[in-house]
């Protein structure tokens, strides 16, 4: 659901690269038909029509999951992660780097869902099957009788956690009722706010001691979209670039709503050319609305990396936010 009051949002690159891709999984089966590794959807229940949301987005262990009607906003868009054979994924929410679609223990019959820190394989593995009616079962892969299950077609909230509180999302022992079957729809992973004017371009100014590296960050964006974005000084709107000094507080770089764009020296001047690009590229991706993804070859991969260049995944958030320009 849409957040209730306005805030600022700062968007940073966190340090600290965790190697979660890389350890523990064998891929050596198939995936779920017709559902794609690292895209981002909408998941939406078959009987009510209403779409799997983290309630407010709040980025919080426990926070509770429901169903809301769909409005495009980050809380309802989940990032699936093929995890290994035979289907089975983790979940992640758009609105969290951190943590992901778990079952609020204890692991039985009408235990309500939730969002957690991702560290409990059990409580946040699913395997998700495809029917041939088209829709697709979520089970826990810990005990596949159980699966994703919403109450009622109305709104959820944040503190009706039961298996009959209105619009509650939880597990339950899998019957084939409509309330536990759900469509997947791809969507883009975009923030709420851009900083691109009126007329589609993202002006900048302002000045960065990577200068050099931000010139390449640009034209790797532009090779998408020539033109795309425009160095000015007399556009009025526009966003200002420019460096700050922090130390060991895991910022690389940040984004703001409010039009600044900025590079902490203190990371920065430690990094390889390919680290520094990188930084520029994502920082301009989120002054052009793109959110963060999970994909580590995508350059909206939450934390710090060598990828400079937009995937196929960047290129089409980025067509899908041009449309909202
Ligand atoms: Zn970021």
């Amino acid at each position: 659901m849409k957040r209730k009051i306005k805030i600022t949002i700062l968007c940073v690159i966190l340090l600290f690269v965790i190697m979660l891709i890389m350890t523990g999984k064998t891929v050596f089966a198939a995936d779920t038909a017709g559902l794609t590794n690292y895209y981002v959807y909408n998941i939406i229940n078959r009987n009510s029509g209403k779409y799997l949301n983290v309630n407010y987005g709040t980025d919080a262990n426990g926070t509770n999951v429901n169903q809301y009607t769909g409005d495009g906003s980050p809380e309802q868009k989940f990032t699936l992660h093929w995890w290994k054979g035979d289907g089975i994924y983790k979940i992640y929410p758009l609105c969290s780097d951190s943590r992901a679609l778990d079952v609020y223990r204890p692991l039985q019959n009408n235990s309500s869902v939730d969002i957690w820190e991702d560290n409990d394989d059990d409580a946040q593995l699913w395997k998700i099957e495809k029917l041939s009616n088209g829709y697709y079962v979520i089970r826990l892969a810990y005990n596949t009788s159980l699966a994703l299950t919403a109450y009622g077609t109305a709104n959820g909230g944040g503190s009706g956690t039961s298996s009959t509180s209105a619009g509650n999302v939880f597990v339950s022992t899998y019957t084939g009722a409509a309330n536990q079957q759900w469509s997947f729809s791809r969507t883009p992973a975009l923030l709420t706010w851009d900083l691109v004017a009126s007329d589609k371009h993202l002006y900048w100014t302002g000045t960065t001691k990577y200068s050099s590296q931000f010139a390449t960050a640009v034209s790797n964006w532009n090779a998408v979209r020539p033109g795309l974005i425009v160095e000015t000084h007399v556009h009025a709107d526009r966003a200002t670039i420019s460096d700050f000094y922090e130390a060991n507080s895991g910022v690389v770089g940040q984004t703001s709503s409010g039009g600044t764009i900025k590079f902490n020296t203190y990371y920065m001047d430690g990094y390889s050319t390919d680290r520094r690009i990188n930084c520029c590229v994502h920082e301009l991706g989120h002054a052009l609305r793109l959110d963060h993804m999970k994909d580590a070859s995508s350059v909206m991969y939450y934390s710090n990396s060598t990828t400079n260049k937009p995937n196929s995944q960047d290129i089409w958030n980025l067509n899908q936010a041009y449309l909202y320009y």
